[in-house]
C-alpha cells in the first residue's frame, strides 16, 4: 500500500519546498524505499511550456516530453530516477480535464463545481502515481503559499485525502519561516503560528513543521512552536540556510526528518540511509583543488533560475574534475565585435545557452567566433548549437546571410530550418520536438569518445533543425555531424575537427545530469576548460 506525504508552504514563497521534498525523498530512498515526488502548481497555464523563463525560471523537460516546473529537475538530480507528465499537474490541466469530461457528457446533467468535481479530479491525479504499486511513498509538493486564493482547491483536496487515507497512510509537512529580527535580536515564531492557524481554518493539521531559519532553533523556540501549533516537539524541524542545496539531505538527516516521517507512517526505519556516493560528491564540491571560469552567454541572465539545470550540471561536472566551476553570466545583447575580446577575457570556457527568439543573436555569434578562432573550449546547447552553425556558415563558408528560419524566414541560407512536420503547427503549447530521442554517434569523433558508446538517448525541446542540404559543405570545411538521429535523419551533435573542444548539441544534456550520473558532455567540457587554465 502506497503512503502519501503532502508538502505545503506558508508565510512566503521561495522557502525551498522543492529542495526539502527532494531531500526527504533522497533519505527515504537511501533507506531502501521506492519514492517519487510530484508537484501541483496553482496557475492556469496547462504547463509551463508557454511561460517566459522570467516568470518561473527554466522549463524542465521529462523523458516522455512533458514541459514541467523546474522543481522536477531537482527531484531527478537528487533521486536519479526519471519523472514524467504525471509528476507535474497545474490548475489549468485539472480544469481542462474536467471541462473535457463535461463536454463529453460524463457528469450526467449535474452542475459541475469546484467541490466536488475539481477537487475529485485533483485527488485522482494525486493518487495516480501510487496506483500501480511502483512506489512505497509518493510525496506531493503543493506550489504556492497557504492562503493564496488560487491554491484553495488543492488544499481542500489534501484535507479530503487526509481524511480518506487516514493517519497511518498519509501526513502533511508544512514548510514555514522563522525570521530573525535583528532589532530584537530574536527569532520570531508568530508568522509560523499564523500560517498554521490558516491551515487549520482549512481543516488541515500539519504533522511536521519544517522551519526555514537563518539561526539555529533552540529548545525554547521549538517548544513554543510545538505548543502553539499542536505538533510534537520532535516534529519541529530546523531547516537552516545551507551553503549548497546538496547539504540539505544531510541536514535533514541530522534533524531526523526521515525517521519522524517513517514512524508517523508506521513504516520500518530499516537500516541507516546509504549515502556514501552523496557524501563523496559533497566532499568534492566542498574541497575543489582548482577553479575554472566559464562564461554563460544567454538572454535571461538576470534570472539564474532560467538556467538552473545548466548551473547544477556544472556543479556535478566540477565535482568529477575536483574543481570549482565559476559561472560568469554574460548578457548576449551586451556583446559586439568591438567589445567581445574585452568582455570574454579570462574565460576558460564558453557556453552558449538555449533560448528562443532573435534578441541577443548577434552577440552569441560574436562569442562563438571568438571561441572558435582563439581555440577556447566551446559548448553550445540547442539554440547555442544553431548559433554555432550560423556563425560557421557566415564566417567560414561565406554564406553571408546564413540564419535560422526562426530569426529570418526570408534568408537565402536557412542553415537552420523548420522541420517539415512543424510547418503545419498552429498551437504553441506542447508542440515542439519534445522529450527523449535516440542519437547515433560517429566513431572517431570527440562525441563518441566522450560518451564511449555508439548510441545515446537525450532530451529535446525545439522546433528548428540543422538543414541537411548544407551538411556536405559544412563537413568538407571541418564542422562535422558527430551525432545523428537516424530515424528522422536529423543532426544532433556538431563538432569542429581542429579545435581542442568545440561541441554543440541540438538536445539538452543538462536535463540528464544528476549527482550520481554527472553528464559526460559537461564533465569533458569542464575538463577541457581546466586544461585551458593550465595552459595559460
Ligand atoms: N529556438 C530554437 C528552436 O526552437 C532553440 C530552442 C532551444 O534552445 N531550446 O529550435
Amino acid at each position: 500500500m502506497t503512503k502519501y506525504i503532502f508538502v505545503t508552504g506558508g508565510v512566503t514563497s521561495s522557502l525551498g519546498k522543492g529542495i526539502i521534498s527532494a531531500s526527504l525523498a533522497k533519505l527515504l530512498q537511501a533507506r531502501g524505499y521506492r519514492v517519487t515526488i510530484q508537484k501541483f502548481d496553482p496557475y492556469i497555464n496547462i504547463d509551463p511550456g508557454t511561460l517566459n523563463p522570467y516568470e518561473h525560471g527554466e522549463c524542465y523537460v521529462t523523458e516522455d516530453g512533458a514541459e514541467t516546473d523546474l522543481d522536477l529537475g531537482h527531484y531527478e538530480r537528487f533521486l536519479n530516477t526519471p519523472t514524467s507528465q504525471a509528476n507535474n499537474i497545474t490548475t489549468g490541466r485539472i480544469y481542462q480535464n474536467v471541462i473535457q469530461k463535461e463536454r463529453a457528457g460524463e457528469y450526467l446533467g449535474k452542475t459541475v463545481q469546484v467541490v466536488p468535481h475539481i477537487t475529485d479530479e485533483i485527488k485522482k491525479n494525486m493518487l495516480l502515481l501510487g496506483e500501480n504499486d511502483d512506489y512505497d511513498i509518493v510525496i506531493t509538493e503543493l506550489g504556492g503559499t497557504v492562503g493564496d486564493i488560487e491554491s484553495l482547491p488543492f488544499i481542500e483536496a489534501v484535507r479530503q485525502l487526509r481524511w480518506e487515507l487516514g493517519n497511518n497512510d498519509s501526513l502533511v509537512i508544512h514548510l514555514t519561516l522563522v525570521p530573525f529580527l535583528a532589532a530584537a535580536g530574536e527569532l520570531k515564531t508568530k508568522p509560523t503560528q499564523h500560517s498554521v492557524k490558516m491551515l487549520l481554518e482549512y481543516g488541515i493539521q500539519p504533522d511536521i513543521l519544517v522551519c526555514r531559519t537563518e539561526h539555529s532553533l533552540n529548545a525554547e523556540i521549538r517548544k513554543k512552536i510545538a505548543l502553539f501549533c499542536n505538533v510534537n516537539i520532535n516534529a519541529v524541524i530546523e531547516s537552516i540556510d545551507a551553503p549548497s542545496i546538496y547539504d540539505v539531505p544531510l541536514l535533514m538527516l541530522k534533524e531526523q526528518l526521515d525517521k519522524i516521517v517513517l514512524s508517523k507512517l508506521k513504516l520500518a526505519t530499516k537500516s541507516e540511509p546509504v549515502l556514501d556516493q552523496w557524501k563523496t560528491f559533497l566532499g568534492k564540491v566542498k574541497n575543489p583543488t582548482s577553479e575554472v571560469t566559464i562564461g554563460l552567454i544567454g538572454k535571461y541572465i538576470e534570472l539564474p533560475d532560467a538556467y538552473k539545470s545548466i548551473t547544477e550540471s556544472f556543479i556535478h561536472a566540477g565535482a568529477v574534475n575536483e574543481c570549482k566551476v565559476k559561472v560568469r553570466w554574460i548578457a548576449a545583447e551586451s556583446l559586439d565585435s568591438k567589445n567581445v575580446s574585452e568582455k570574454l577575457k579570462g574565460l576558460n570556457g564558453i557556453l552558449v545557452a538555449p533560448g528562443f527568439g532573435e534578441r541577443g543573436l548577434e552577440g552569441k555569434l560574436e562569442a562563438i567566433q571568438f571561441a572558435r578562432e582563439n581555440l577556447i573550449p566551446f559548448f553550445g546547447i540547442c539554440l547555442g548549437m544553431q548559433c554555432a552553425v550560423i556563425e560557421f556558415g557566415r564566417n567560414v563558408l561565406g554564406l553571408k546571410d546564413a540564419n535560422s528560419y526562426e530569426m529570418n524566414s526570408r534568408t537565402k541560407h536557412p542553415v537552420i530550418h523548420l522541420m517539415e512536420n512543424q510547418k503545419k503547427v498552429k498551437n504553441m503549447g506542447g508542440t515542439m520536438r519534445l522529450g527523449a530521442y535516440s542519437c547515433e554517434l560517429q566513431k572517431g569523433t570527440k562525441a563518441h569518445s566522450i560518451y564511449g558508446k555508439n548510441k545515446i538517448s537525450e532530451r529535446h525541446r525545439h522546433r528548428y533543425e540543422f538543414n541537411n542540404s548544407y551538411l556536405k559543405q559544412y563537413e568538407d570545411a571541418g564542422m562535422i555531424a558527430s551525432g545523428v538521429n537516424t530515424e528522422k535523419n536529423l543532426v544532433e551533435i556538431i563538432e569542429l575537427k581542429n579545435h581542442p573542444f568545440f561541441v554543440a548539441s541540438q538536445f539538452h544534456p543538462e536535463l540528464k545530469s544528476t549527482v550520481i550520473n554527472p553528464h559526460p558532455l559537461f564533465v569533458s567540457f569542464v575538463a577541457a576548460s581546466l586544461l585551458n587554465v593550465k595552459k595559460k
